[in-house]
């Protein structure tokens, strides 16, 4: 796929479709351009930030009662879902996931628009019971302009997930999304002012981080910073956000721990174990990178993991069969086996994977085959590192307090999966792991309305359902007096 033509993005009512500098977006899968994007700069951010103010200031969107904000978010979700096959399609072009991950990141796209139109429906206002002759509330209000930063591995579903809770409150939102991935922010700009979202409202800049976004970020007209992303990018942010003592949410990487006690339904906690892995080529935040397994069946699953592992299906997006397609591109597959490269000096030993296919027809894409890892302890570089790939690590335990210890010995905190046939241990693990989500003999389920983040360095803040909202909304109290008598000194 070839796109002849620069595709511009909008500030305001103004066309900006500069020839240079512009974006590439790759196709992972064979290294073409999938499409071409005119490129921001930080003189458009200050463009976008005057005109989401003023589209902020003047009223229309954050003067709207929630209930006919709504239906203006309804709008939104259905001509996503009406446009499903073509936006997936854009998104494995721009992407290089599977198709049928694609369209399920534009169903999912679509219901966050659905889900927090429904939520604008029935919202209510804290009233709290009087203790004087007034009434007093807590009202939710908007910051004003909101700066969502996206990475590259979920483009449509992750700005969704910050655009419509953010809009939902009230707000204007300018959105930049990862460089690798810029084409659904645009196409997701261009719905919204078709389904009726007042001009300004809603800017998609595409950019690189270090000028466009970092403008966004230290722009003093942006009142709210959205950030999903790397932890050391997201340290970077937050240090600016709090030289402005501006609010930030960040979602930010993980190292997650998937642990199978002897006592799981063993055929069921390893196909968990395989998607949590390998599902978008490990290229998830959430993605179960260490592997603990109960000592007494430790060996006898890692062979088995070892030999699904080989059967995993690497293939071209398109490929209905495919299980895994490629890496999001050149540069971050030579990370990847960087990290396979320390984990042997380390004293790794790779049982299956660690290389590129031996497959011509995926030659010119950035495939990595599923690799299992063991041999190392969890102060291993690869045991404590994000590496984004399809590597797996894995680590014998004896009990519970081995495993809670050695669990929890990362810096991040954003996920943890176990199986077990025990209801009562599992309880008690889940309870002691320090990790923003848990599941219980499943892996990767995510709910719309279910709280999402990290604890430690896996970010601030939670994402989806009211706590997506309340992210996005500033609390004023206020109070209504209704006494008879001039107040006392
Ligand atoms: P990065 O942190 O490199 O980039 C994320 C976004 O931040 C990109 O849009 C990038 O721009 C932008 N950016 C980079 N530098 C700055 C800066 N100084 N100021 C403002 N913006 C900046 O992450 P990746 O894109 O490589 O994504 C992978 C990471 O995202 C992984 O660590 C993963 O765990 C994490 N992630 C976390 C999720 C969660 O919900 N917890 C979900 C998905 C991913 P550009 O790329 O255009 O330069």
């Amino acid at each position: 796929m070839d796109a002849p033509t620069v595709r511009p993005f909008r500030i305001g009512s103004q066309w900006h479709n500069n020839a240079d500098p512009v974006i590439r977006s790759i196709y992972p899968a064979d290294g073409s351009v999938a499409g071409t994007v005119a490129r921001a700069s930080p003189a458009d951010v200050d463009r976008a930030v005057t005109v989401a103010q003023d589209a902020f200031r003047s009223k229309p969107w954050r003067n709207l009662r929630p209930d006919q904000r709504a239906s203006t978010l309804y709008e939104i979700g259905r001509r996503i879902a009406a446009e499903r096959d073509a936006l997936a399609r854009l998104q494995m072009f721009d992407s290089g996931k599977p198709l049928k991950e694609c369209q399920n990141m534009v169903d999912s796209a679509a219901s966050y628009f659905r889900y927090y139109a429904a939520i604008c429906e029935t919202w209510q206002n804290e009233m709290t019971s009087p203790r004087g002759e007034y009434f007093s509330m807590s009202l939710a209000e908007p910051y004003g302009v909101v700066a969502a930063i996206t990475p590259w591995n979920s483009p449509i579903m992750a700005e969704a997930q910050k655009a419509a809770p953010a809009l939902a409150a009230g707000n204007a939102v300018i959105l930049k999304p990862s460089e690798e991935t810029p084409m659904l922010a645009l196409e997701l700009a261009r719905i919204c002012a078709e389904a009726g979202l007042p001009e300004g409202l809603f800017t998609a800049l595409p950019g690189h981080g270090e000028d466009v976004g970092a403008a966004l970020v230290a722009h003093p007209g942006v009142r709210m910073i959205s950030f999903t992303g790397g932890t050391e990018t997201g340290r970077a942010i937050a240090t600016v956000a709090g030289s402005r003592l501006v609010p930030v949410g960040l979602e930010l990487g993980g190292k997650s721990p998937h642990i199978v006690f002897d006592d799981a339904n063993l055929p069921m906690a390893m196909a968990g174990v395989i998607s949590g892995i390998y599902g978008s080529a490990g290229q998830s935040c959430v993605a179960g990178t260490r592997l603990f397994v109960q000592r007494s069946i430790y060996r006898a699953f890692v062979d088995e993991l070892v030999e699904r592992s080989r059967q995993v299906r690497v293939g071209m997006p398109d490929d209905p069969a495919a299980q895994m397609g490629p890496l999001i591109s050149r540069a971050h597959r030579e990370r990847v086996a960087a990290y396979v490269d320390i984990a042997r000096a380390e004293g790794g030993r790779v049982l299956v994977g660690g290389a590129q296919p031996n497959d011509s027809a995926l030659a010119k894409g950035w495939f990595y085959l599923p690799t299992v890892i063991d041999g190392l302890s969890n102060r291993a570089r690869a045991c404590q590192e994000e590496i984004f790939g399809p590597v797996l690590v894995t680590l014998p335990f004896d009990d519970e307090t081995d495993l809670i210890e050695q669990a929890n010995d990362t810096v991040y905190g954003l996920a943890a999966g176990l199986w077990t046939g025990d209801i009562a241990r599992a309880w008690r693990v889940a309870r002691e792991l320090q990790a923003g989500s848990v599941w219980i003999n499943t892996y990767k389920q995510s709910h719309i309305a279910t709280a999402f983040g990290g604890y430690k360095d896996s970010g601030i803040g939670r994402e989806k359902g009211l706590h997506g909202l309340r992210l996005y909304s500033q609390v004023k109290s206020v109070f209504f007096g209704v006494q008879q008598k001039p107040l006392a000194l």
